[in-house]
């Protein structure tokens, strides 16, 4: 079903309130790695918005590496996000961990599987009953095969509004958080109809490389980037060195759309 051969228009994916995502259009996600209080997402909704953004994220369920980091503010932050909607009128995108917390997403309108639950195929599976547009991010040691595979399990389920996210791989190299696969983009959209979302913020892990690397992956052709911006990024409570300010995206996404619209 995520197969071109079958379906060779690319799909695009359109949310109640008109946002498009695909078809010649650059769509913009941005807000922090994590809700951290009302204050902090609301400020950081309505700047984005300012700047051009079109959907916020925020991560309510935080799936950290260790136990006792920030696991996130879960149900409240989703009532926060829902809040900072409200205000400014932008879709959330957050990240699901499981199932069993699928009732608490219906104010949701783009749910994310993170990387760490690309294969997690009990959850695409559940994921792939609702009619609900799904982020599906591409696991860190997975191969553009074994995303699209992915996909194409929720997809069979049903739910064929599915967007693949390229958020860097892991490799031998160390000077960054991940590396950036940035041929997966055009590699993904000969193989597949979906749209293709770039995320330099995971991919990279440091703030001054968000910008070139958002450049490139609109000049290859993405039809989106997620980024995380948070207001003050060296006390953000999760992924503050490759957060940038509301400034910075703002600047980033004059760029990103002149690079976008000469290709
Ligand atoms: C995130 O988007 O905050 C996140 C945890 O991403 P990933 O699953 O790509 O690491
Ligand atoms: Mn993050």
């Amino acid at each position: 079903k995520a197969n071109r051969k079958f379906h060779p228009e690319d799909t695009v994916i359109t949310l109640p309130g008109g946002q498009k995502i695909g078809g010649g259009t650059l769509a913009l996600i941005a807000g922090p790695c994590s809700v951290e209080s009302e204050e902090q997402i609301c400020l950081v909704a309505e700047s984005v918005k300012k700047s051009g953004a079109s959907f916020l994220r925020g991560g309510a369920f935080k799936p950290r590496t260790s136990p006792y980091a920030f696991q996130g503010m879960k149900a409240e932050g989703l009532e926060l996000l829902s809040k900072a909607k409200e205000r400014t009128g932008l879709p959330i995108v957050t990240e699901i961990m499981s199932a069993e917390h699928l009732p608490l997403f219906d104010d949701v309108d783009v749910i994310q599987v993170g990387a760490r639950n690309m294969q997690n195929f009990e959850l695409l599976k559940r994921l792939g009953k609702l009619d609900k547009p799904i982020l599906l991010k591409r696991g860190l040691a997975n191969t553009i095969e074994e995303l699209l595979m992915s996909a194409e399990y929720i997809m069979a389920e049903g739910n064929e509004q599915v967007l693949l996210c390229e958020r860097g791989i892991r490799t031998y190299e160390t000077m960054t958080r991940n590396t950036l696969d940035i041929s997966a983009v055009p590699v993904i959209k000969r193989l597949s109809h979906l749209p293709v979302i770039v995320d330099p913020s995971h991919a990279s892990g440091i703030n001054w490389l968000i910008e070139p690397l958002a450049i490139a992956a609109a000049a290859v052709g993405a039809d989106g980037l997620i980024i995380e911006v948070h207001n003050d990024p060296s006390h953000a409570l999760c992924d503050g060195a490759q957060s940038i300010t509301p400034d910075q995206f703002d600047s980033l996404a004059k760029k990103v759309n002149t690079v976008f619209g000469t290709v």
